[in-house]
């Protein structure tokens, strides 16, 4: 018999260059929060062995009396969530990685997986901004943009569980070259690494020097959050919500993304239904409590 309150699982959120883990219980408190680089093999490739030995040595390291019961994995990609496969992540070069059973066969703990934008609204709903909201679309801002619709604590799925491609949505018909194959994905544009890109420097640097009014690095961000913006009106147009809430590391970036954002938003959205673009209320935690969510909903239905 298993008693969910009295027992934590391991929440665990696959970034593009961060693992961040922890336990978390089943009121969402999050303990032993921890934060790691993610290794890269001598390909490129995020390298998920050392990933499974981090979260080995987590586990060999808890010292608490609580019952660890469950491992719930948030990760970007195409995920098949019944097998718990990774079909395609292009940001950590995975292709059919069978990343439930690496885990379980190390761990000897039952593993769930679900798509980063997934968690990441779940967490919210569960835990964040999103309670009390009947809809609302959820996007996230990181190495990649991901985006997952949520109705009634329930995220919409599309065919062979593909997800909401917002990152891979093409802006500019002839615009930059992107990994997938396309041109002018809006992630070439707003993601961590665009900015990057742009500014020749990491993107918190880049944050940082707007901040202290650097002008090239505040044009930077007004260009992305312009383009950012134009993306959301598409999303407020095509699904029917009025509450857009933003998570991701890069959403902390603040005024310099968000407000030109808003302001394309206030001029280009002429359906005049009220809409609102809030902040995660935990964004750099939604991931994994969004794992750790799917990964107790798991227990319960086993039992
Ligand atoms: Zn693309």
């Amino acid at each position: 018999m298993i008693n969910l309150d009295q027992e934590l699982v391991v929440g665990l959120d696959i970034g593009g260059t961060q693992l961040k883990f922890g336990f978390v219980s089943g009121q969402g408190e999050v303990l032993n929060f921890k934060v790691k680089p993610i290794e890269r093999t001598d390909e490129g490739n995020a390298d998920i062995h050392s990933m499974v030995e981090t979260i080995a040595h987590f586990l060999q390291e808890y010292k608490g009396s609580r019952k660890i019961s469950s491992l719930g994995v948030s990760t970007p990609g195409v995920i098949d969530t019944d097998q718990g496969i990774v079909k395609t992540a292009v940001n950590l070069g995975w292709g059919n990685l069978p990343l439930r059973r690496l885990l379980e066969e190390r761990l000897g703990l039952p593993v769930s997986v679900i798509n980063d934008a997934e968690a990441g609204a779940l967490g919210e709903y569960h835990f964040g901004s999103g309670r009390h909201k009947d809809r609302f679309l959820f996007v996230s801002l990181g190495t990649g943009i991901g985006a997952s619709l949520c109705i009634d604590g329930r995220i919409y799925k599309g065919r062979d569980n593909t997800i909401i491609n917002l990152g891979h949505n093409c802006i500019f018909p002839n615009g930059r070259p992107c990994e997938c194959g396309n041109r002018g994905c809006l992630e070439k544009y707003v993601s961590g690494p665009a900015l990057s890109a742009q500014g020749g420097k990491d993107a918190v640097l880049l944050y940082e020097a707007a901040g202290q009014g650097d002008a090239n690095a505040r044009q930077i961000f007004q260009d992305a959050g312009q383009v950012l913006g134009m993306a959301l009106v598409s999303c407020l147009n095509l699904f029917g919500v009025d509450t857009i809430l933003v998570g991701g590391g890069l959403s902390q970036s603040g005024p310099y993304l968000m407000e030109p954002a808003r302001k394309i938003i206030g001029e280009r959205y002429k359906l005049k239904r009220d809409w609102e673009v809030i902040l995660a209320a935990n964004p750099l935690k939604a991931g994994m409590l969004g794992a750790a969510v799917m990964a107790f909903n798991d227990l319960k239905e086993r039992g």
